[in-house]
């Protein structure tokens, strides 16, 4: 009998299946717990765009037509918000699905892929399911980056380099001369990725900042996410901002009816909603300020954050997790970090919760 194993193509088996974290349901059940907070996925404590989830209801009554394949009132949206042409912007189920297709249109079996350490896992999934081999480079000890030795690990097999700024899970930075010294040399065979899913919360002055003429380099791919700043996380919508020739072959690969009706319309709709996009960016300027004065108050050490999220030094840090969860607080351990948790900023109220869990905690272990 065939075995399916040898049906599979090289490389398949060696991939770690993406296991999802326990869900709030789960975890709500698993300890009888009343209330679940959180803040282990980054997402948006204030919720989506109130105009979001007007569009969504709307277009409730169009979903036995296919959506728009080109995603052309999306793209054109974006394309004013950036001061770009419509053929800049590729629209994706979800900025994940657009590392996908980046990788399938551009990597071999054997290629290399340069990105940042510890960064967002999906750079290195694209590179895998690909054969390509992920060369992930330390940033320093503070998490900063260090671009002499991302550029040192650029060889000439290297296909892709991802930065991702502010950096998930650490909160730092790739400042704009750090950008411009890179750019500036890297050899022309490497395709360069930014990842600016957090980037919209990023106030330092020195912050990579995306003007147009940027996209007059074929080998540069910017990545946008209504996940976070728009608190669309559920409804799979990010964007891509590239020159035209790069986006011509991508879309040879990227499936016609890949982002659906409702994400379209909410997109749309959450970009115009200026008054959430401040309340949102103005919630994590005070849950940032919340978050240094609670590591002050339990003698921990935090990492400067940039993003909506912290990263706060613990010892034993998946024990403490397990301990957080326990008590009904979601946030995350791993990313090849011991003593470090990941913890998205909530509401003041599940802030507020989180430190009296963690008070707790921190006293038991
Ligand atoms: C959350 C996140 C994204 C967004 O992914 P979507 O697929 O758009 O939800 C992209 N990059 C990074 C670094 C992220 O943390």
């Amino acid at each position: 009998m065939t075995r399916i194993k040898d049906q599979v193509r090289p490389g398949i088996e060696e991939i770690q299946p993406y296991v999802p974290g326990i869900t709030d349901d789960e975890l709500r059940k698993m300890y009888g717990l009343k209330r679940v907070v959180k803040l282990n996925a980054n997402e948006n404590a204030l919720g989506p765009s109130p105009k979001a989830i007007a569009a969504i209801q709307e277009e409730l009554t169009a979903l036995h037509h296919y959506p728009d394949g080109s995603s052309e009132l999306v793209r054109q949206a974006i394309a004013a918000y950036h001061t770009l042409q419509l053929e800049n912007v590729l629209v994706g189920n979800g900025s994940d699905e657009i590392i996908k297709l980046l990788s399938e249109t551009f990597l071999n079996p054997g290629d290399e892929v340069v990105s940042p350490k510890p960064s967002f896992s999906q750079y290195g999934f694209g590179a895998a399911i690909m054969g390509a081999n992920v060369i992930q480079v330390p940033l320093n000890e503070d998490f900063s980056y260090d671009v002499q030795r991302l550029l040192e690990a650029v060889t000439e097999r290297t296909k892709m380099l991802y930065l991702c700024t502010p950096n998930n899970p650490t909160g730092t930075i790739l400042t704009a001369s750090q950008a411009d010294w890179l750019l500036s040399r890297l050899p022309k065979h490497v395709v360069v990725v930014m990842d600016l899913a957090y980037n919209d919360y990023s106030v330092a002055n020195k912050r990579f900042v995306e003007y147009p003429e940027l996209f007059q380099d074929p080998r540069v791919v910017v990545l946008h996410t209504f996940s976070k700043l728009y608190g669309l996380a559920g409804l799979r919508v990010g964007y891509g901002l590239a020159h035209t020739e790069l986006w011509e072959f991508v879309n040879r690969v990227r499936e016609p009816f890949n982002v659906n009706r409702v994400a379209q319309r909410a997109a749309v709709a959450a970009l115009k909603d200026e008054s959430h996009r401040r309340r949102s960016q103005e919630h994590v300027r005070q849950s940032r300020e919340f978050f240094s004065e609670a590591a002050r108050g339990l003698g921990i050490g935090l990492t400067p954050t940039e993003a909506n999220f912290a990263l706060l030094n613990v010892r034993n840090a998946k024990r403490v997790t397990d301990l957080l969860m326990e008590h009904g607080v979601m946030v995350r351990a791993g990313f090849g970090l011991e003593d470090q948790i990941r913890v998205t900023f909530g509401t003041e109220d599940e802030n507020q919760a989180w430190l009296e869990v963690m008070q707790h905690v921190l006293a038991a272990v």
